[in-house]
């Protein structure tokens, strides 16, 4: 519509199905949402529901079998340079430094690093608290601090758009906290829009600003309810009340879905 900001992320009637030897496999069925600029939208679901198959569809990995996806208005049909993708485990280059790995997208796509590019990656490192890591290779960092560095690969390019599917779930607990208010302290410098797939119910709530709840097999999703907490967000959120009634209310919802 004329003078309407395009929707970041649209799925339309999306359905996939999967050719399995043992047959046909229905991952998602008649997916409709969209996702505006600079919303932070979390999706949670059970295993198996087709989490990851819906990121991978935006991210132009995969096509679905029916509908259509669309990132700001333009049908998705190959990888774009304006998404950033975290996975679960953050997939470094064993053998590249902590540098090197975040300025990996930069090679992928000119075929050069340049200063400027190096300069950007220090500068990112630096937010996401690894300054001094730079030359280290992934091997000598903890967990957390290895997913940090894929966090800050997923940023180089300044993506319009961060796809996360699970990224802090191999965390404990303490570190998972802490790295969600960081990834809020970045999103809120510099905003973008956020697909942010977990398990967690609480995770979802302090992060998002709306919630996606996948039923499963095949997915759908049964639920998109916004979040109703202030923002900023932090330590202190979790302890209000109104956060409680929301997770029991997705609560609710998961259960029923697995009875
Ligand atoms: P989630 O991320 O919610 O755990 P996935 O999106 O990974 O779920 O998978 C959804 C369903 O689709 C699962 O049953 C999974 O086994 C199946 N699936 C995913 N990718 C493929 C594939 N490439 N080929 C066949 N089946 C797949
Ligand atoms: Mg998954």
């Amino acid at each position: 519509m004329a003078g309407q900001e395009p929707a970041s992320i649209r799925f339309s009637g999306v359905g996939q199905v999967f050719e399995t030897e043992s047959g046909p496999l229905e991952a998602l069925r008649g997916v409709d949402f969209t996702v505006a600029r600079h919303e932070f939208v979390a999706v949670l679901g059970p295993s198996g529901c087709g989490k990851s198959t819906l990121l991978r569809i935006i991210a132009g990995l995969i096509a679905p079998t029916s509908g259509t996806v669309s990132v700001f208005d333009v049908p998705v049909t190959r990888p774009r340079d304006d998404i950033g993708i975290v996975f679960q485990k953050p997939t470094l280059l064993p053998w590249a430094s902590v540098e090197d790995n975040v300025v990996f997208p930069a090679r992928h796509k000119t075929g050069r690093v340049s200063r400027a590019d190096r300069e950007k990656a220090r500068e990112i490192l630096a937010t996401v608290g690894l300054a001094g890591f730079e030359k280290r290779l992934p091997d000598e960092l903890s967990g957390g601090m290895q997913q940090r560095v894929g966090i800050a690969r997923a940023l180089l390019m300044d993506p319009d758009i961060l796809l996360m599917d699970e990224p802090f779930s191999a965390l404990d607990a303490l570190t998972r906290e802490e790295m969600g208010f960081e990834l809020l302290r970045l999103w809120e410098a510099r905003p973008k829009t956020v697909l942010f797939i977990t398990h967690s119910i609480s995770e979802a709530v302090l992060l998002a600003d709306r919630v996606l709840v996948m039923g499963a097999r095949p997915g759908t999703i049964i639920d998109d309810s916004p979040v109703p907490l202030p923002r900023p967000r932090g330590i202190e959120t979790t302890k209000d009340k109104v956060m409680h009634d929301f997770a029991g209310h997705l609560r609710g919802l998961l259960l029923k879905r697995a009875a």
